[in-house]
């Protein structure tokens, strides 16, 4: 190298790296991206290749700089050299148009380009707002990592970051919507090396509760192994109408804890999330949802309170098990009962401890443990000789058939139990699930 280069100022090391390699603005300004504040690659990267210019320009007039490295400096700098070079009457070499890094004549005109695309989706899906990505591990970032290491730049920003800032910036010029960091409607990737760009619409969470009219229907879609469904109807499914309106491609149902098929939800109804997942729009009111979710059975209700994000779906299932719920049984006893009778059982099960082991009738699919659950109150109203109807509230998660029925011996104590005789609940209603 002809050229004496101090090896650890800024300057020098925006020439050697000028002497060797073609960068445009934002590479150039990125290789120095953690020094100064307030300045945008771009403008870093144009600011030093003025000073370089300045510099080899007087290098070269008093003869310190041979026209060679000139010419090579002044065509890797690109178009802010392109009128010295003229003038002295030397050519530019094209062949240096191209940047070493992102291998676009200037990325700053792709940013501007990949924000007018990114656009372009967000007006597509009416998107509320969005967040830009960008892919990792892409052949520039390699290139950029090795250049930083071969020429020993400490304070180089990552192409990612600037990708995403800078585009992030220009859409929020050019349709005021701002990024989203924790609940964008959109992603946008950006795939630098392809120069492509992918939307990812994020799903749609909606807060409701449901109120569950009739029996045998069940919560999930329950699809049996010929493929026929096993109850006429699903909550799940009378949502799905709900979906088509944002033409979502799937809507799944997240429920507070759940009743049995033949156990109906009424009076409070039941907390849900339902998630509208890959919508082709954000552009939706609740009320038209809610009033499509309520055209489709007159059995299942629903009222649909806010949008939410995916982190309270944890909570709702997490609160499950603390949620007191209230329940209406009505009960038959194989034995003529007394009112006294009946008073005494709603003492003796106040505030007492269910000791059960998971019910037969769900061993398949669970495993048998104990569990411990409270009744916090009883209240009876004998119908018949031998039928009566409780109000039971209770904490979250008893089963309240074995309550009952004493499963058994795996459910104690239980009413069976208590009243020396067989008891079998024969309808149950979810009255109350409270938040
Ligand atoms: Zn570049």
């Amino acid at each position: 190298m002809g050229t004496r280069i101090a090896d650890r100022d800024v300057l020098s090391k925006a020439i050697t790296l000028l002497l060797k390699y073609p960068l445009c603005e934002n590479c150039l300004g990125r290789l120095f991206g953690g020094l100064g504040r307030g300045l945008s690659n771009y403008e870093r990267g144009r600011a030093l290749k003025i000073v370089v210019l300045m510099d080899i320009y007087r290098r070269f007039i008093e003869g310190s700089m041979n026209k060679e490295e000139f010419i090579t400096i002044a065509s890797n700098i690109g178009s802010i050299a392109k009128q010295s070079v003229l003038e002295l009457g030397f050519p530019i070499s094209e062949d240096r148009s191209r940047c070493i890094i992102c291998g676009f004549s200037s990325l700053e005109e792709k940013l501007v380009e990949w924000a007018q695309r990114i656009v372009k989706y967000i007006k597509e899906y009416n998107a509320r707002s969005f967040l830009v990505g960008v892919v990792k591990g892409s052949s520039i970032e390699k290139r950029e990592e090795e250049l930083a290491r071969e020429i020993e730049l400490k304070y180089y920003e990552n192409i990612r970051n600037e990708v995403k800032r800078e585009v992030g910036k220009k859409v929020q010029e050019l349709i005021d919507i701002k990024p989203n960091f924790t609940r964008p409607d959109v992603v946008l990737i950006v795939d630098i090396d392809n120069d492509a760009i992918t939307v990812k619409p994020m799903p749609i969470y909606i807060k409701g509760r449901y109120w569950k009219l009739g029996r045998r229907i069940s919560q999930a879609k329950w699809i049996l192994w010929n493929g026929s469904k096993k109850y006429p109807l699903s909550i799940e499914e009378v949502l799905e109408p709900m979906g088509e309106i944002v033409g979502a491609k799937e809507v799944i149902l997240h429920a507070s804890g759940r009743e049995d098929v033949d156990v109906r939800m009424l009076g409070t109804g039941r907390p849900f999330i339902v998630e509208l997942k890959e919508p082709k729009t954000y552009n939706f009111d609740l009320k038209t949802l809610e009033e499509k979710a309520n055209s489709v059975s007159r059995y299942v209700r629903f009222t649909l309170e806010c949008e939410t994000s995916r982190k309270d779906i944890r909570l709702i299932k997490i609160e499950r098990a603390r949620k007191t719920k209230v329940y209406k049984a009505l009960i038959v006893v194989e034995k003529d009962l007394s009112e006294d009778e009946l008073k005494r059982l709603e003492e003796y099960f106040r505030g007492r401890v269910i000791r059960q082991r998971t019910p037969r009738r769900v061993l398949h699919r669970r495993p048998d443990v104990e569990r411990h659950r409270k009744v916090y109150n009883v209240k009876t109203k004998l119908i018949t000789s031998n039928v009566f109807e409780a109000l039971i509230e209770c904490e979250g998660g008893l089963y309240v058939k074995e309550l009952v029925s004493g499963d058994n011996g795996r459910t104690k104590p239980s009413f069976a139990e208590y009243l020396g005789a067989q008891a079998v609940c024969i309808e149950l209603d979810v009255i109350a699930v409270y938040q």
